[in-house]
């Protein structure tokens, strides 16, 4: 599941109530074959191979991500199913860049006291990895705060502030109150990099220069006050590279600056620290006045673009309708990035959980399907995604480049992390937004007595790789997700303290929900962002959209408009 640091608020996750299951006739007796063939012993290979440390925790870019999509491929070839791929093959490349120093950046701070030049990776590093080209000459800064404006908190410690054509000196996270405690990740939108940047570019500053706060070094478990300079570096941030012509490197300086380098251009050691505490506060009354320093940087950092490829294989149903799987095979490699546990960086983070779990679920469904000896009424895409640590990659890519039309797709089934359900609990992501999956979900849950099924009535979270599929191409999506376990996104998501068991119902419990909808003569229904989504009936998906207009009544209506 991907870091939440980078993008998303999971505020409001809404698993509102449990929906009384009997409402619909519960089914008796299982529809989908060969769910007996989905087993432990499967499962267990399949994690314990993913999750080995020869697969050095799967990080995008990593050789060791491209020898588990061969064998998510071998597996998929194994259990009968056909490419699905580009041209033909099992694989669809995906096109990602990321930003490289030609050279370390420099930087200098000028106050009454001085000049300092700072020093690349023990004063200093980039935020979020290396980017950026820019030549800065004595730029006057600004006190920024936290630079959050949130109005349902009555805070804005940008108001007021004049930051054209300055450096803002920014704290990193949010007010430390606001730290939500046990949540998977304790921090809001306001905490993002990239808000704190849309924020500050938008009051016309030329660059940010971050800081953690000593208030802050407690938020999470890393005590370091500067990121690990090579992180950036050995697994940066990766964005799609959708060959956005003379696209470079954004200008706007993002770096990261030591306590010691804030407090020296604050006027002295914990200063910080008491600015700090009174922003926590929303008390900006004792704001400094930066009049008297200035910074000089220079920077410069090459795009580079790589490939690394989606797995992709089918099972040709009856009909030219689809339902697609999809899991990412992708996690965190040694932690260098969306680690959950800073302090273990450069140790494996074997990814069992996430999400080799669910990488074994679909593959062990798609084997079920595939050798049961019966066609499916509709057909069946198996995706395993790239990238999803990186900001749901893969499966971007593939909405932007499907191998089978939207259109024909009744829905989307995404499982990331299976294998540390909590008493088997799992909540429907999805449900809220389709009656046609509930329903699914609702008469199918009582053959799976052991498992304990919530339905939520929310849109689903933007929390993985179904969301691309639900907020862009307007398709109805399920995603069966666990309590977040404390080993996720650590170095401690290791195979041997997998529950296969769990994989093994939630993998059941998903496939006779797909075959149910493969079996249905109906059309998913889908309340959400894309209204003009038609599902493979030419109808509208979301049932309070105006049927699409027939040529002869759009060319009428076309004559009378001229
Ligand atoms: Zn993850």
């Amino acid at each position: 599941m991907k870091p939440l640091g980078a993008l998303l608020a999971l505020a409001g996750l809404g698993l509102a109530w449990q929906l009384a299951v009997a409402q619909d006739a519960p089914a008796t007796r299982f529809l989908a074959p060969n769910l007996d063939s989905i087993c432990e012993k499967d499962a267990r290979q399949d994690v314990f191979f993913m999750a080995s440390d020869e697969m050095n925790g799967r990080d995008t870019l990593s050789p060791e991500t491209r020898m588990t999509a061969h064998y998510v491929k071998t597996r998929m070839q194994q259990a009968g199913l056909k490419p699905a791929g580009e041209k033909g093959t099992w694989y669809q490349e995906v096109a990602l860049r990321y930003n490289k120093w030609d050279t370390p950046p420099a930087l200098s701070l000028t106050t009454v006291a001085g000049e300092r030049k700072l020093e690349y990776g023990r004063d200093f590093v980039g935020a979020g990895g290396p980017g950026g080209v820019a030549e800065l000459k004595d730029v006057p800064l600004a006190f920024a705060g936290y630079a959050v404006n949130e109005p349902t908190r009555n805070y804005n410690d940008l108001d007021g502030l004049d930051l054209k054509g300055k450096l803002a000196l920014v704290l990193r996270y949010e007010p430390t109150p606001w730290r939500q405690g046990g949540r998977r990740n304790p921090f809001s939108r306001a905490s993002f990099l990239q808000t704190k940047e849309q924020q500050c570019k938008a009051a016309g500053a030329v660059g940010i220069l971050l800081v953690t706060g000593p208030e802050s070094l407690g938020a999470t478990d890393n005590r370091r006050d500067l990121p690990d300079p090579g992180a950036g570096e050995k697994s940066p941030p990766l964005e799609l590279d959708l060959k956005a012509a003379g696209a470079q490197p954004a200008s706007f300086p993002f770096l990261h600056i030591t306590i010691a380098a804030a407090d020296a251009l604050l006027g002295g050691e914990g200063r910080l620290q008491k600015l700090q505490q009174e922003f926590d506060q929303g008390n900006f009354a004792n704001r400094p006045d930066l009049a008297g320093a200035k910074a000089s940087l220079s920077m410069k950092a090459t795009a580079v673009v790589r490939t690394c490829p989606n797995v992709l294989g089918k099972i040709e149903g009856e009909r030219d309708e689809w339902i697609v799987f999809g899991a990412h095979h992708d996690h965190l490699g040694q932690g260098y990035f969306g680690s959950r546990s800073p302090n273990k960086m450069g140790e494996i983070h074997n990814g069992a959980d996430d999400n080799a779990s669910g990488v074994a679920a679909i593959l062990e469904i798609a084997e079920a399907f595939a050798t049961c000896g019966r066609k499916p009424r509709r057909s069946m895409l198996f995706i395993t995604f790239t990238g999803e640590e990186k900001g749901l990659l893969g499966s971007q890519w593939y909405v932007k480049h499907p191998t089978v039309p939207h259109d024909r797709v009744v829905a989307m089934i995404n499982i990331d992390m299976l294998g540390r359900l909590n008493n088997n609990e799992i909540a429907m992501q999805g449900t809220g937004a389709s009656k046609f999956l509930l329903r699914h979900c609702q008469e199918a849950a009582p053959l799976f007595p052991e498992l304990r099924v919530t339905m939520t009535t929310r849109a689903p979270i933007p929390a993985s790789d179904h969301w691309p599929f639900f907020s862009e191409a307007g398709i109805p999506v399920l995603f069966p997700m666990g309590a977040i376990p404390p080993e996720m996104h650590t170095n401690l998501d290791d195979p041997e303290t997998i529950k296969y068991g769990g994989i093994v119902l939630g993998a059941r419990y998903m496939a006779e929900i797909a075959w149910r909808i493969s079996e249905d003569p109906g059309y998913a229904d889908y309340i959400g962002p894309v209204k003009t989504a038609v599902g493979p009936d030419g109808k509208p998906r979301d049932p309070s959209q105006p049927p699409p207009k027939k040529p002869s009544e759009a060319r009428e209506e076309d004559f009378s408009h001229r």
